[in-house]
């Protein structure tokens, strides 16, 4: 396996998902069956080792060797919370590290992808955006996480089983954001040379970047969520920055747009329970009413805290009773279960730690004052 902190100009086989690996062997002058051979030792078999591939001409691995690299990401750090939700923490070949987090469940295992270092949006709720952002994710980086879990979820278990049943693109950044990788990697996903994942088991999480839901319905049918968090203009404003670029009449119409060749599937709502904020009756009467003509179904997620934060969780009978107030209008709503809070794992707790260095918190009590 090669982890390399210095860069490298060899190709990282990594990172190409079926069309990209296609074009690279035919640039080499091979055929364009060679990508799925590949695509099947680095992604099924989990190799990192190109001498391994056996079914390619010892010739051919030479000549792959000289221009190709399967280049992994270090596992600087890996640690497991007391519901068994793992942390991996992966540094990349500058230095930077990205957090991926597998969480599992009696029927499923669900590995959470970052798809960015730190992240441009800085929702005010969310520990990412408080440290600020360095870049987008490669492809290879992207894709590593699951690669870098499943293998070592295989060897956890001694058997080739993939522990990785559900992928969310919902760790570090705003995937929509770094739309190419994003995209390319979740082709990886998808692939039955490689993970095989069903298209409604990877989800692109979204704060809802107009232009690019738009694009990705036409290039991808995974499944969406949609950070909304606030059911009016005003308060998401304040929660969800991006808001005053694409306000909730422009992403409402695209969510009722979305799926609409598919009546059988929903678009997510994510909406994060926020204490006094965002929680109250006339909260959950004007989601209702923003949610009317949109198929879709609530996910609530009780706020989950980091230092610095002017946020608290909303309490267990203030989420019941919305739940039961969207339920008794028709709208499905789930809670969703807390995991891998003491390790720092839980949504919006990634690379946690950190100081609000904007500032804004204070700026913004008034606004959600007035919010009531
Ligand atoms: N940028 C994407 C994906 C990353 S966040 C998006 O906004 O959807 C994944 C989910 O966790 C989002 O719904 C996000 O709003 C939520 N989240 C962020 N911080 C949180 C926190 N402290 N507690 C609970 N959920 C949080």
């Amino acid at each position: 396996m090669t982890t390399l902190t210095q860069l490298s100009t060899k190709t990282n086989l990594l990172g190409l998902d079926r069309k990209g690996m296609e074009d690279f062997f035919m640039t080499l002058g091979e055929k364009s069956y060679r990508a799925q051979q590949v695509l099947k030792w680095i992604h099924f078999q989990g190799v990192s080792d190109i001498q391994a591939m056996t079914n390619l001409s010892k010739s051919l691995r030479a000549k792959l060797e000289e221009v190709a690299e399967i280049r992994v990401p270090e596992v600087a750090y890996e640690s497991t919370a007391h519901d068994d939700t793992q942390k991996w923490l992966l540094r990349l070949s500058d230095g930077n590290c990205i957090e991926a987090v597998y969480i599992p469940e009696k029927s499923r295992g669900t590995l959470c992808v970052s798809s960015q270092v730190g992240c441009t949006l800085n929702c005010d709720f969310c520990s990412t955006g408080k440290q600020g952002f360095s870049r987008n994710l490669t492809t290879a980086e992207i894709i590593s996480q699951l690669w870098v879990v499943a293998r070592s979820l295989s060897q956890e278990n001694g058997t080739h089983d993939r522990a990785v049943t559900n992928v969310v693109m919902m760790g570090m950044g705003e995937p929509l954001l770094n739309f190419d990788n994003v995209v390319s990697a979740m082709n990886i996903m998808l692939d039955d040379f490689a993970y095989g994942l069903s298209k409604r088991r990877v989800t692109l999480s979204t704060a809802g970047v107009v232009p690019a839901m738009k694009q990705l319905r036409e290039v991808s049918d995974v499944a969406l969520a949609v950070s909304l968090h606030a059911p009016n203009d005003e308060l998401r404003n304040v929660l969800v920055p991006l808001n005053k670029k694409y306000p909730l009449k422009e992403l409402m119409a695209t969510c009722k747009e979305y799926f609409k060749d598919d009546n059988r599937r929903y678009v997510t709502m994510e909406y994060v329970m926020l204490a006094g904020v965002n929680d109250s009756p006339k909260h959950a009467k004007e989601l209702i009413a923003l949610l009317q003509d949109v198929r879709a179904k609530v996910n609530l997620i009780p706020f989950n805290p980091f230092p610095s934060t002017i946020y608290k969780r909303s309490d267990k009978a203030t989420i019941d009773q919305f739940r039961e107030t969207l339920m008794a209008a028709g709208i499905n709503a789930i809670t969703r279960k807390t995991r891998g809070d003491d390790i720092d794992a839980a949504c919006g707790q990634l690379v946690g730690q950190v100081q609000d260095r904007t500032r804004r918190s204070e700026r913004h009590r008034q606004k959600i004052a007035a919010n009531q």
